[in-house]
């Protein structure tokens, strides 16, 4: 199997690229922000349990994202490989995600990061937010408090997969093109 982390703050492109590189790999596109919101429009138990941290811009508990992953890649028994996009993103997240994947013998290829910086990611959110329909997209306070939950406590997760010589940046600032470009021949090498 193949399994990549990809990786970057809010507005990164992380979900633009995995949809693009999922086909020429082979792999299944996990995002747990798309899972939550599904839950969310299906108003399920997670879903309503998810909507009051999302809609602050708020983490949601790591006990309910593992939970919710597990049972998304148990899903997918007969896949390639997946593509993370939004998970881990705590360190508890990214030792609960090496255990599960050792139980069956797999493991994380790599983390691919998409690095922007952060001004040009409010910009890109606050663009996104204007078709996304998404409440945390559209309040620059929300989009503020992301990236403090980044900063607190999803950056770290770099030097986690870097001390494992695993972690792999890329420019992340460019056309969806050039990007899906630079990401390939990191993939190709994983
Ligand atoms: P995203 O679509 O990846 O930007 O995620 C949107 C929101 O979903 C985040 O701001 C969190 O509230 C929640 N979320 C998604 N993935 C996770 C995760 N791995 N851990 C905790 N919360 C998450």
């Amino acid at each position: 199997m193949k399994n990549i982390v990809l990786f970057g703050p809010p507005g990164a492109g992380k979900g633009t690229q995995a949809d693009r590189l999922k086909g020429k790999y082979h792999l299944v596109h996990i995002s747990t922000g798309d899972v939550f919101r599904y839950n969310i429009k299906n108003k399920t138990e997670l879903g309503v349990l998810a909507k009051t941290y999302m809609d602050k811009g708020d983490l949601v508990p790591d006990e309910v994202t593992i939970h919710m992953l597990e049972a998304e890649v148990e899903k997918n028994a007969d896949a390639n490989g997946f593509i993370f996009d939004g998970f881990p993103r705590t360190q508890s997240q990214a030792e609960a995600l090496d255990g599960f994947l050792s139980t069956k013998g797999e493991k994380i290829n790599g983390m691919v990061a998409l690095e922007v910086p952060e001004d040009l990611l409010v910009e890109r959110l606050l663009e996104r937010g204007k078709t996304s329909g998404r409440a945390d997209d559209t309040d620059e306070g929300k989009i503020r408090n992301r990236f403090n939950e980044y900063n607190t406590k999803t950056a770290i997760l770099k030097e986690y997969y870097a001390a494992k010589g695993n972690y792999f940046g890329v420019n992340g600032v460019g056309s969806i093109q050039e990007i899906t470009e630079r990401l390939a021949k990191v993939f190709d090498t994983l």
